[in-house]
């Protein structure tokens, strides 16, 4: 085993997306020039999932047209089924609006009104159209607004691709440093800091069926649960409405903000029954579920028990509209379903989008571990509680990236230096990588990789209950069983696709067990966690968070409060 070359920074920002580079500059301009500041990716900077963002970004901008902060907080509370905490909300609705300025200030091209105005259209569970969009490219444009930025302070700040973080070094409760795998060079590198902040997105790509790029794989939750952070509500995972048939492609909610319709095999627009006042603009948990009800009570196309579909009609939306506000669709639709959504209506389905757990977080990032704050898909502090509204997460990547990045940056001018870490932990954390580099076990990574996402497209959708829980949790606990024989082909340590896919793979075994045992053990329905069995929400017993932490044996779970300071729970209609 080789020995790791050391780099040391005073903040280290694991993650380049929205979160990442935001909370990059931010450090930037709050170190005054006087920090060592390093970003960190596993793939190129600006290839972050975030430049997929399609649709909009949420923020109040026209109290004086009949917005309010007061109505953002309640929309956001009330589409989290009462599971947000309510201080995170208003602290969220506050920040935002400044924050599409400031993009705008940084040259972002906003889709502007007539009137010059910056432009918003209308998403799901939002009772006012609040997100600020950029045709339906906006997490590209705002990625390339943040990289440029940032490339201002490029003196005060390294910047390192291809570096995968495969451990947090954290003893005794404190934090030294990162290990990584230097993909292009197949080197360790172990960076230490004073601080660090994790912004590494969700896990969805868990599920086969999914909107996801292929590196959203969980990274920086699982390194977390590993080193002993909490992880928290893991078991709500958000199902978006229009995954297009059959690749999973996000056709965007602003597909529907713009006015399309949902229709079954009758030719009838079935939101009326499930959502009569907001129909296809009721949230998404519940437009994803009516979509599963119509396709598995026989009112879909294709197979119910495979990839059934509804269909997404744009045409009454006319050429010139979709050619400007919905051109990405329009490509996507032609590319992977082989239809002009101009001509003809597109198929689609409910697909894994958003994980609202994450790594627990106070409503300033700040993990447990002094010195490491968590910023956006990555985070749960909670905001989204258990369903996210549309547009809320591009917006809670700025709004918390900026925190933490200036949090993380006064508490680096304190420290005195980071810490060292002892030998022995890096030298076990190098051993657990090379172990998996070295398996020669009969195990193929890539099938056990498949089967894990059929298990949880099968066990822990949309609708979830017992026995399919526990027939998926048996399931999860014999793919970590076999993962201990898997063997690797590529014997290189440089640019080892396949180590980094093994690596992944681990991630998301052990992610997939929290998502589903948490599931099994929140025995109600409440936002995407919908239980077949236990179909009404039950606040009595479950209007809590739910924490994971690693034991000996497996996950084991402890139930936090939830802070309520403005909206006492009531039942949900739209
Ligand atoms: C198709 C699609 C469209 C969406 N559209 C919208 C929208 O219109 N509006 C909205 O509000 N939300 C939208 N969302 C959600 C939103 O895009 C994401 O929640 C958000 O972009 C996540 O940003 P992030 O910065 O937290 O993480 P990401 O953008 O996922 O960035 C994670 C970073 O961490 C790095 N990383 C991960 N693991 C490691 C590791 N082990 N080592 C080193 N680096 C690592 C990655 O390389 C990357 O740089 C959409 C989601 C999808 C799937």
């Amino acid at each position: 085993m080789t020995v790791p070359t050391r780099r040391t920074h005073d903040l280290l920002i694991l993650g380049s997306g929205l979160a990442g580079l935001r909370a990059a500059v931010e450090a930037a301009r709050a170190g005054r020039g006087e920090l060592d500041l390093a970003i960190m990716a596993k793939t190129q900077l600006v290839r972050a999932h975030s430049v997929c963002a399609e649709g909009g970004t949420a923020a109040v901008l026209r109290p004086e047209e009949g917005d309010s902060l007061a109505q953002h907080a309640f929309d956001t509370v009330k589409g989290s089924d009462f599971l947000a905490d309510q201080d995170v909300v208003v602290r969220f609705v506050e920040e935002i609006p400044r924050e599409i300025v400031l993009l705008e200030n940084w040259g972002i091209p906003w889709s502007r009104r007539e009137d010059g105005r910056i432009d918003q259209r209308p998403f799901g569970g939002h009772s006012f159209p609040r997100a600020v969009f950029a045709a339906d490219k906006t997490g590209f444009f705002e990625m390339h607004t943040l990289y440029d930025t940032l490339q201002r302070y490029a003196g005060q700040i390294t910047q390192y691709e291809d570096l995968m973080a495969t451990s947090l070094l954290v003893e005794e409760g404190r934090f030294s440093g990162v290990l990584a795998l230097d993909l292009v060079r197949g080197e360790f590198v172990v960076l230490l800091a004073k601080a660090l902040i994790i912004a590494t997105g969700g896990a969805c790509r868990i599920y086969g069926f999914t909107t996801y790029s292929h590196t959203v794989t969980g990274d920086g939750m699982a390194l977390a649960y590993r080193a002993g952070l909490g992880l928290k509500d893991m078991e709500f995972v958000q199902f978006h409405p229009t995954g297009l048939v059959p690749s999973g492609v996000l056709i965007t909610e602003a597909a529907r903000g713009e006015g399309g319709y949902l229709v079954n095999n009758r030719g009838e627009r079935f939101m009326k029954d499930y959502a009569a006042k907001m129909m296809e603009l009721a949230p998404r948990d519940i437009v994803a579920r009516a979509e599963m009800r119509e396709i598995e009570e026989g009112r879909g196309f294709g197979e119910p028990q495979g990839l059934g579909y509804v269909l997404l009609d744009l045409r009454h939306l006319g050429p010139d509209k979709i050619n400007e506000r919905l051109p990405l669709i329009r490509e996507v639709a032609i590319k992977f379903a082989g239809k002009d959504p101009i001509e003809e209506p597109i198929p689609i389905r409910p697909a894994a989008h958003y994980s609202m757990g994450g790594i627990h977080a106070d409503i300033n990032g700040a993990t447990e571990v002094p010195g490491v704050w968590a910023a956006g898909e990555v985070s749960c502090l909670s905001l989204h509680g258990a369903n996210r509204l549309g547009s809320n997460s591009t917006a809670e990547c700025l709004v918390w990236g900026r925190i933490t990045g200036e949090a993380a940056a006064r508490w680096a001018q304190k420290e005195k230096r980071a810490r060292e870490p002892r030998r022995e932990t890096i030298a076990g954390e190098m051993e657990r990588v090379m172990r998996l580099f070295s398996a020669r076990g009969k195990e193929n990574p890539f099938a056990l990789r498949q089967e894990l996402r059929q298990v949880m497209d099968q066990k822990a959708g949309v609708f979830r209950e017992e026995k399919g829980l526990e027939e998926g949790l048996g399931a999860i606990r014999q793919l970590k069983e076999r993962f201990g024989r898997v063997g690797l082909a590529d014997k290189s340590l440089v640019y080892n696709t396949e180590l980094v896919g093994v690596l992944e793979l681990e991630n998301m075994l052990d992610l997939a067990e929290l998502i589903v045992a948490g599931a099994l053990a929140r025995k109600e329905s409440r936002g995407g966690h919908a239980r077949r069995d236990h179909p009404a929400r039950d606040d009595q017993n479950f209007l809590c968070h739910t924490l994971a932490r690693k034991g000996p044996k497996g996950p084991e779970f402890s139930y936090l409060p939830v802070t309520i300071t403005s909206w006492p729970p009531e039942e949900r209609k739209y």
